[in-house]
């Protein structure tokens, strides 16, 4: 095996980690968004809520200023009835009384349904409010969560990427720029195990002769697979493979 390869396994592991908790850092600004966007749904309801009771307001208001002015309107013809000359006019002002008072009553009405109906409006935004504060609080509560998981994220990434430094600091300049190419080539992938004269990478055959010399302890040469490219490694016993270290045993025991 290449003396670079189990610093260079120990490498792929750590960017692999790194990999993970940077995608998982990406991940938290959304996650903020969503845990305020809970928030929505409650906000847009109080919204409702006090609009529908100012509406209400507004119309009792209103009914109240129609109460005052039929109340006005038919004490002016009740005054006007005492000076009238003619039975007919007479007549035409109590006619105008009367419309005036049962418009009045029609206001009064109106006034009191609003009165009444007002109260539920009330209750609504009571209702919507106290809905809104405990969303508020169950997101504060939230949002602390997701930062403190992204304090810890963030110290994670920080010792892998001092890890790292530590760990690539031996390898060759020239070792680390091919682990580089070809990590970035493949998603983060560089190295790939020789496995029943396969490579697991991509599955393709790797030649004995190569398998004998990825199990040897001398080799000082990166051997990567002719298919995918990807450096290989062996973790194979000696039996697997042709035992090149057993041969010279062999033949002297042969001879003797
Ligand atoms: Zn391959």
């Amino acid at each position: 095996m290449h003396p670079a390869i189990p610093r260079l396994l120990e490498l792929q592991a750590i960017d692999q980690r790194i990999a993970t908790v940077r995608a998982e850092l990406d991940s938290f600004p959304k996650r903020l968004r969503e845990a305020e966007g809970k928030l929505n749904g409650a906000r847009a309801a109080l919204v409702t809520a006090k609009e529908a009771h100012s509406n209400n307001l507004k119309e009792r208001k209103k009914a109240e200023l129609d109460v005052a002015q039929w109340k006005e309107r038919a004490r002016k013809y009740r005054d006007q009835s005492g000076a009238v000359k003619t039975n007919e006019a007479y007549k035409a002002l109590q006619h105008e009384i009367s419309n005036a008072e049962a418009e009045m009553t029609k206001a009064e009405d109106r006034q009191l349904d609003m009165m009444m109906s007002g109260e539920e409006f009330e209750r609504r935004v009571k209702t919507a409010e106290a809905v809104l504060k405990e969303a508020e609080q169950s997101v504060a509560k939230e949002r602390q969560e997701i930062e403190a998981l992204q304090g810890e994220k963030k110290k994670e990434l920080d010792a892998a990427l001092t890890e790292r430094e530590s760990t690539i600091a031996p390898l060759a300049e020239d070792v680390r720029d091919l682990y580089a190419r070809i990590a970035k080539r493949h998603h983060g992938t560089a190295l790939a195990q020789a496995r029943e004269g396969q490579c697991r990478g991509c599955g393709m055959r790797v030649l004995p002769h190569t398998i004998q010399q990825l199990l040897d302890d001398a080799n000082e040469e990166l051997y990567r697979c002719e298919s995918c490219g990807l450096i290989l490694y062996s973790l194979e016993p000696m039996k697997a493979s042709a035992q090149p270290h057993d041969s010279g045993s062999a033949a002297s025991s042969a001879s003797s």
